[in-house]
């Protein structure tokens, strides 16, 4: 049995806004092993940013737990998560986040410098990485001299540089054009192989699915609906494909 690299326990967040209550993820467990890619499946609105957030540690627990490695969340503050992210866990936003005054290559080399690493060995680890990602000649460029799908991979470079064991993608494919989101995809695969990271990535992109995950994880209205191997829960619920499992169950609710 792999090791369990995060997990999440009876995990709860809610906003409110106004007088209103929002329960963004309701009462949420799972977990996570090592080399495990797993898929967040559901529609917009459905929690799954909140959810990923929460495991970055980037926003605070409403109720429940969350641990990963020897860490228990609900016990921490945002800097304690802050330290703890930037040493093991790489995040990428569906829209990139750069930051807008930065070249790539500042941007990319950000998280060692934070790390404390001298700018030359920083500068030496984001050249490499760009260079993976075909961006050997935007080292230079600031974030609105890049193309969309170029942005993505400066984000993507800036949250693997530091070698983390977790990695968290939320939706990095959905507003890229159908080449960069392949050539994304292309290289997760193979990093994966590469570096026997732990990745959790939001969808609803069902081809990602169906070409990434060892593992998918259905979420409507804040709730997970069912979890597996996607050959397993077709062969659960008696269906043709993923699609039809997740209307079924979605519709159930
Ligand atoms: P998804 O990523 O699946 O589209 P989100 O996690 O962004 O879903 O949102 C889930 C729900 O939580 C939505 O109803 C959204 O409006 C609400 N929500 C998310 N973030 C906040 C926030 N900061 N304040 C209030 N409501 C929020
Ligand atoms: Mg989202």
């Amino acid at each position: 049995m792999n090791k369990k690299v995060i997990e999440a326990i009876n995990l709860t967040k809610t906003f409110s806004e106004n007088s209103n209550i929002i329960e963004a993820v309701k009462s949420v467990n799972f977990s996570i092993c090592n080399s495990e890619i797993m898929i967040i499946f559901g529609r917009s609105g459905s929690g799954k940013s909140t959810l990923l957030h929460l495991l970055a540690g980037l926003e605070t627990i409403s109720s429940g737990n969350i641990r990963f490695e020897n860490y228990n969340f609900e016990d921490l503050t945002l800097d304690d998560l802050a330290t703890i992210r930037r040493s093991k866990i790489g995040f990428v936003y569906q829209f990139h986040h750069l930051v807008p005054e930065f070249s790539a290559i500042d941007n990319a080399s950000f998280p060692l410098t934070l790390n404390g690493y001298s700018k030359e060995e920083a500068y030496e680890k984001a050249t490499k990485i760009l260079s993976k990602f075909g961006l050997e000649n935007r080292t230079n460029h600031k974030p609105n001299q890049l193309s969309g799908g170029e942005r993505q991979r400066v984000a993507i470079a800036r949250a693997l540089i530091h070698d983390p064991s977790f990695v968290l993608l939320d939706e990095p494919t959905a507003s890229l054009d159908p080449e960069t989101g392949d050539f994304v995809r292309t290289f997760l695969e193979n990093y994966k192989k590469e570096k026997k990271i732990s990745v959790l990535l939001a969808s609803h992109n069902m081809d990602e699915v169906k070409r990434l995950c060892s593992s998918v994880m259905m979420m409507n209205d804040g709730s997970i609906i069912d979890s597996g191997a996607p050959n397993y829960l077709i062969k659960k619920h008696g269906r043709k494909n993923l699609e039809e499992v997740f209307l079924e169950l979605a519709r159930a609710k």
